[in-house]
């Protein structure tokens, strides 16, 4: 590959324009504004590989991969030629296809927690479903959420944590009423004893407890020795239903995901991103006896008009066939290795004090000098220092996420060459803030 190409911004600023006069905030998902790190979003022309064209022509390595889903990179063969085919022979048919069950038998057999699994048409979806199919199942109404998790824009789960340490939450977000938050008990990551304080307190009255295994949408952060089993032991102990929200997670840091990694098996799994091949999928599955519980055979109402529509099947089925073959995620952890040596070795050779944090393709690097270990460590990072080396880097020809509190994440299509471009790239980010 030749030098990334640099041609200005002129079209991307005019897109940008344009679609604020008919978007609200130009975008269709807040972060892609760049209002974390400040400049005009780069409007994408098309991608290939771990390679994203802007509008203007410039060329970026992309460590979002649209957020997580596309780690075989962009417009993968196996995956086009799936989704092509499927959509010649009709989009959507709100009745049942034979992909729906393979997809849910890719599913079940990767993830050995999930006897059977709704499809979805979002990680929101999947979160949401899966807390009203717990508070059904268990007949109580109280929610565990953990801080700086996110889960989707589901209304019970947009909550800041109250001013006891087990105290019910606030709404975090106008439009959001006290009562659909006030059955949800925000606590700290990676602390269990404030699981414990708030299973003391509330114990019979909570339905579940829902937790990203990894943190990934606060940077990356990994759960401590025992947090994850410890946590599974509380809501055993207690007759809650524990929910493992692996939207982010699920086949990215191996094929069973966290669970597959730390030996986990909660109740309830929540899915996404990497399982709809790039396509809108969401899904949540878990023990047979709970899932039985949903509608048409439960009581428990879900539904869904596209939801397993052939066309996002068939980029599901493409892309954990692709990832069957274990040699991926062996490529993948050496990759991703190598990436965040040399981004450590890049800020510690420029005397910028940062914190490195990496599970397997999924990897953050937090402007702070102190470690990060929860979402009050992650917020004292310096987000202005962040935003010089983004644009630095951009500007370099490496496309990240346009905010500290996100990971990197590495694609099978991340060649050794790119990642050695990409940490040149770094050397001079880091050199230049
Ligand atoms: C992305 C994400 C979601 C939300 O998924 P959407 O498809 O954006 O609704 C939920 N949970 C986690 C852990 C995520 O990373």
């Amino acid at each position: 590959m030749s030098p990334p190409k640099r041609r200005g911004t002129a079209k991307s600023e005019e897109a940008y324009r344009s679609s604020c006069r008919v978007l609200p905030g130009g975008v269709n998902s807040p972060v892609r504004a760049f209002g974390g790190v400040g400049g005009t979003p780069r409007f994408i022309e098309k991608a290939k590989g771990a390679i994203l064209t802007d509008l203007d022509g410039n060329e970026y390595i992309d460590y979002v991969g649209s957020w997580g889903p596309l780690i075989l990179g962009h417009a993968d063969d196996r995956v086009v030629a799936a989704v092509s085919k499927a959509l010649c022979h009709g989009s959507s048919f709100g009745a049942p296809t034979v992909r729906e069950t393979r997809l849910a038998e890719l599913v079940i057999a990767g993830v050995p927690s999930i006897e059977k699994v709704r499809f979805v048409n979002s990680g929101t979806e999947a979160t949401m479903s899966a807390i009203r199919l717990a508070r059904g199942y268990t007949g109580r109404d109280v929610v565990i959420k953990v801080e700086g998790c996110y889960h989707g824009h589901v209304d019970a789960l947009l909550v800041s944590a109250g001013s006891g340490a087990t105290t019910f939450g606030t709404p975090s977000s106008p439009g959001v009423p006290e009562g659909v938050t006030s059955a949800t008990v925000v606590i700290r990551f990676n602390s269990l004893d404030a699981a414990r304080a708030v299973f003391a307190e509330h114990g019979d009255r909570i339905a579940c407890l829902v937790v990203e295994p990894i943190a990934g949408n606060m940077g990356c952060i990994p759960p401590a020795d025992g947090y994850l089993q410890g946590l599974g032991d509380l809501c055993r102990a207690h007759g809650a239903l524990y929910i493992l929200d692996e939207v982010m997670t699920g086949f990215r840091v191996g094929y069973g995901g966290a669970q597959g990694l730390y030996g986990l098996r909660p109740d309830l799994t929540c899915l996404g991103k990497i399982i709809g091949g790039g396509l809108p999928v969401g899904a949540f599955g878990g023990r047979a006896e709970i899932m039985d519980r949903l509608s048409p055979l439960g009581p428990v109402y879900q539904a869904g008009t596209l939801s397993g529509n052939p066309l996002a099947m068939a980029a599901g089925i493409a892309m954990l066939e692709a990832l069957g073959d274990p040699g991926v995620y062996n490529d993948l952890e050496a990759r991703s290795a190598r990436l965040a040596e040399g981004l450590e070795q890049a800020a510690r050779g420029a005397g910028v004090p940062t914190f490195h944090t990496r599970v397997g393709s999924m990897m953050c690097t937090f402007f702070t000098d102190g470690p990060v270990t929860d979402y009050t460590s992650a917020k004292r990072c310096d987000t202005e220092a962040y935003g010089r080396f983004f644009h630095s880097m951009l500007e370099g020809g490496v496309y990240l996420a346009p905010s500290q509190f996100e990971c990197a994440f590495v694609s099978t299509a991340h060649t050794d060459e790119l990642i050695a471009r990409t940490i040149e790239a770094a050397k001079e980010a880091f050199a230049s803030i």
